[in-house]
């Protein structure tokens, strides 16, 4: 098909959820985290992504994930 014109605004968005009971990050997105540390996937668990190797809980803020090792919690550290 030809796309002779530039495409105008197409900035009106679908979806704007209001509530904040589905995901808290998108399933699409959530495929592609790994922990920084171990390059694994993560898993959504509550707000917190972990990884299963490390155990470490990478949070999440306004529904961007903060894969920082540095942000990670680390259950059983001393
Ligand atoms: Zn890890």
């Amino acid at each position: 098909m030809p796309v002779g014109h530039g495409s105008r605004c197409f900035a009106v968005r679908k979806n704007r959820p209001m509530s904040e009971q589905q995901d808290i990050i998108d399933k699409d997105l959530l495929k592609v985290l790994a922990c920084p540390d171990c390059k694994v996937s993560v898993r959504l668990e509550g707000q917190k992504l972990i990884c299963d190797k490390c155990g470490r809980r990478y949070p999440i803020r306004d529904g961007i994930p903060i894969m920082l090792m540095d942000e990670a919690e680390q259950p059983g550290k001393p």
